[in-house]
């Protein structure tokens, strides 16, 4: 699916204002802000969504550069957060000062000049300035506009190189004149916000323009109620904008953020929630009982027995299915976990109860191999599973879909163009969507809308094979209950993985060749199709494979495959390989998947750290398949930090959750595997990988906060609810309980 078939959900913590009025204080009691001349206007209803023009001193110019970079209104100023902070010291005294270090000085301007040198380009402007305790020279560089602009009795202070030899001077860094009242500096003193800023729109404009802004920050409407603040430690929202922005101390902006991140967390947790509370209680689905008529012949006829983690996972999903409350489930097992035997059980569970199932997978190849399981799993309990494709001749397909609307067939595999494309179903009690991991939320719902018919809905069951960290599922998929098949896939060897330094790579190649002469077999996977993908010194597949074979491998025989191959030139090579005929097998990643041979027993991985932690699991996932134990053998020098962690950690552990989440240690969510299209991933004040405890609250608070009030329609929670129904735009009526 295209990501920009994704709806985001993002939350902006942007609470609709109508309600709010500031109070006076606000205006009143808050100190004239430096430079910032007249006080604000007082803003009318809606202030907070008011444009930046609102604002002392900002004119149409400057708030089109700020909507350059995303600011429109005051509360995008408040929320575009400082990256950093230039970290300061308070003003001393000019007598206090050494020479060669860098300070902050408060001083008044006695004279101003520009001063002529011999080099033409290069104007200087030295300034005589004193405080209480002495006198300096203060110079600029190619200032000479500033000798117009300072005056003498100016109150201004200075950040900048102190000199005292041969003369007494301080080369300006920074500086700012101090308005009537001003007690300190904005630009030169303490700790400074750096704010993430174009040419157009330095970093000390915005800087000022906040500034402007401190008592409408001040002032910033509430969206956590009282009890939710007290129960978690958190300041209101106005204080940690305020200590984000003008923070006194480190600390201050650190609680600040948890401040936002919670609010954030919260947000999306209350939607998700909602979402989930909506499906499971809004709408009703068939009670689709276990009888045991189909169910016991299905597994009577498997050629092995399920695991415990299969069998756990089982009775989660046949419990579900026999509830009034449609199932609103995920199933996460690593490729090959088994979770088609899963899947094939519970749709046997529906037809013994008298309903149809629906498998939908994201293309019509995965359908086609789906339907060769699926008979062979549901087969022996006399269950013809049916395949419907845009790709099955008309009249074919019409017999079918006839088949599926008189409720004839009880299993149905297609894509999701199945329940788009119009087929009736004559009584659709359940629909496992696999590889649910390209959908958001969004999308599950409208999926959720199709599989069912107003208050009636299907049970639904997603899979995917991507392991996922529990925090990522709780946002990701917070509306869904999760269950995993965890552990080594049934049948599976143990696979020895190394991290090989260049050094050894000979005795690397000796080892691989004792392993083919022992009878077996090994793939080499290389990062690039051919030298010319790129202007980088990776390891290419086309290269390698001849050097391969001239070389180290001269006395085996070495097969090619690779995605710019044309299609049956691929398989051609494949099949050779799955075999016997080649022994050796150097490709690219088109052999993640999709293919089994359990005679390879050797994987090499060049320049392994060009790979994602997720797909270099799953690519070793290709040998240990068969009777022997697989090794796998990792060639890179990474020249990042990550590199080596990932590294590390994929000689460390088999387990794919595990590495999952360390995976989201080292690269924060927002890469994460493709799940930023899902949306509500997309978060903006908290990071999953360091707020885990923190998400783990804000689900708790949410749930109370819904139990207490349902729609969230109590005063001290409206504002909330707004945020909500903002955070899910496709979703106006989540919140009606
Ligand atoms: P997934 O759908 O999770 O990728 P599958 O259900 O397709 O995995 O199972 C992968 C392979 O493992 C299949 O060949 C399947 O027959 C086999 N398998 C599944 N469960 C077991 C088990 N309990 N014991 C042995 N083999 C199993
Ligand atoms: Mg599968």
């Amino acid at each position: 699916m295209a990501p920009g078939a994704t709806t985001r959900a993002r939350c902006h913590n942007r609470a609709p204002v109508a309600s709010v009025s500031v109070p006076d204080v606000a205006f009143g009691g808050a100190p004239a802000s430096a430079g910032a001349g007249a006080r604000p206007q007082r803003p009318g209803p809606g202030w907070w969504a008011a444009p930046l023009t609102e604002l002392p001193g900002v004119g149409p110019a400057t708030a089109r550069r700020a909507a350059a970079i995303g600011l429109a209104t005051i509360a995008d100023l408040a929320e575009h957060l400082p990256s950093r902070y230039l970290s300061y010291d308070a003003a001393r005294p000019i007598a206090d000062l050494a020479d060669g270090e860098e300070a902050t000085i408060r001083v008044v301007l006695e004279s101003i000049a520009v001063v002529p040198t011999r080099r033409r380009r290069l104007r200087i402007v030295r300034a005589r300035v004193r405080d209480d305790s002495g006198t300096i020279t203060a110079v600029w560089f190619n200032q000479a506009y500033l000798a117009g602009i300072l005056t003498p009795g100016d109150e201004l202070m200075i950040r900048g190189q102190v000199s005292l030899r041969p003369q007494r001077q301080v080369t300006v860094k920074a500086h700012e004149v101090l308005g009537a009242g001003a007690t300190a500096g904005v630009h030169t003193e303490g700790l400074v916000p750096v704010y993430r800023a174009t040419e157009d729109l330095p970093a000390r404009r915005l800087r000022e323009m906040v500034d402007a802004a401190r008592p409408l920050l001040r002032a910033a409407p509430e969206v956590l109620p009282a009890w939710m603040r007290a129960r978690i430690g958190l300041p209101t929202r106005a204080d940690a904008l305020v200590a984000l922005h003008f923070p006194r101390n480190p600390r201050e902006p650190r609680a600040g953020r948890r401040r936002l991140a919670f609010e954030e967390l919260l947000v999306l947790q209350l939607g998700l929630l909602a979402v989930r509370r909506h499906e499971e209680h809004a709408r009703r689905a068939r009670v689709l009982r276990a009888t045991g008529a189909l169910t016991r012949a299905v597994r009577d006829a498997l050629p092995f027995t399920l695991t415990a983690e299969q069998e756990r996972v089982l009775r989660q999903v046949s419990r579900d299915l026999a509830r009034e409350r449609p199932m609103r489930r995920l199933l996460q097992g690593e490729v090959g976990a088994g979770k088609t035997v899963v899947a094939a059980l519970a749709c046997a569970q529906a037809a013994e109860a008298g309903a149809q199932a629906a498998i939908l997978v994201p293309t019509e190849t995965l359908a086609e191999q789906h339907i060769r399981t699926l008979r062979d799993l549901l087969g022996p309990a006399g269950v013809e599973p049916v395949l419907i494709t845009g790709s099955v001749p008309r009249a074919e397909r019409e017999r079918r879909e006839m088949a599926v609307a008189t409720g004839t067939a009880q299993v149905v595999v297609g894509t999701q163009a199945l329940l788009v494309g119009g087929v009736r179903f004559h009584d659709l009690g359940l629909v496992v969507v696999d590889e649910q991991h390209r959908f958001g939320v969004e999308q599950r719902q409208a999926l959720a809308e199709q599989a069912g018919s107003g208050a009636d809905a299907a049970h639904l069951l997603y899979m995917t094979a991507t392991p996922i960290p529990r925090t990522l599922a709780l946002t990701a998929y917070g509306d869904l209950r999760v269950s995993a098949i965890r552990g080594r896939p049934p049948g599976r060897r143990d696979i020895a993985t190394q991290w090989v330094r260049e050094e050894q790579r000979e005795d690397a190649y000796e080892a691989v060749r004792a392993e083919l002469r022992r009878g077996r077999q090994a793939y080499v996977i290389c990062p690039l199709v051919s030298a010319n993908d790129a202007g980088t010194p990776a390891r290419s597949a086309v290269d390698e494979a001849r050097a391969l074979a001239e070389g180290p491998f001269r006395d085996f025989r070495v097969g090619l495959a690779h995605g710019a191959q044309r299609a049956d030139e691929r398989r051609a090579a494949m099949a050779a390989f799955a075999a016997g005929e080649t022994d050796l097998l150097v490709a690219t990643t088109v052999v993640e998947v999709g293919i089994d041979v359990p005679n390879a027993t050797v994987m090499v991985i060049e320049d392994a750290d060009r790979f994602g932690l997720a797909q270099l699991h799953q690519l070793r996932g290709r040998v240990g398949r068969g009777e022997h134990p697989g090794t796998c053998l990792v060639f890179g020098e990474p020249a990042a930090e990550d590199g080596i962690r990932r590294l590390e950690a994929l000689v460390q552990t088999m387990d794919g959750f595990r590495l999952a989440d360390i995976d989201l240690d080292i690269r924060g969510e927002g890469s994460i595997m493709g799940l930023r299209q899902s949306g509500p991933t997309d978060l903006r004040f908290a990071r999953l990988s360091r707020d885990r405890q923190l998400l783990a609250r804000a689900r708790h608070v949410a749930k109370a906060a819904l139990a207490r009030d349902p729609r969230l329609d109590a005063p001290e929670h409206v504002l909330l609810a707004a945020a909500v129904r903002e955070a899910f735009p496709g979703m106006p009526r989540l919140l009606d309980a």
